[in-house]
């Protein structure tokens, strides 16, 4: 079963993120058990400005914790 619930400041922060740089992030978190993993099933809250992702291992399950800072999400100025 999939649930994926996101705040509504925590949608704006999320689809602001290029969708290759999302892609990135979910297929890059620290899973304590696993190392490097993906995160499934994953609930998005906001804090101080910082969208914060919660979710699962893909792997084991283990819930795994991933911090966006808004900074990391800006697209770099050319
Ligand atoms: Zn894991």
């Amino acid at each position: 079963m999939s649930k994926r619930v996101f705040t509504s400041q925590a949608e704006l922060l999320w689809y602001s993120i290029p969708a290759n740089a999302r892609e990135r992030i979910l297929k890059n978190v620290f899973c304590t058990k696993c190392k490097g993993s993906e995160m499934v099933d994953y609930n998005g809250s906001e804090k101080n400005g910082d969208l914060v992702l919660e979710g699962s291992c893909a792997k084991c399950g283990h819930q795994v914790v991933r911090v966006v800072e808004t900074s990391e999400a800006k697209p770099p100025n050319n």
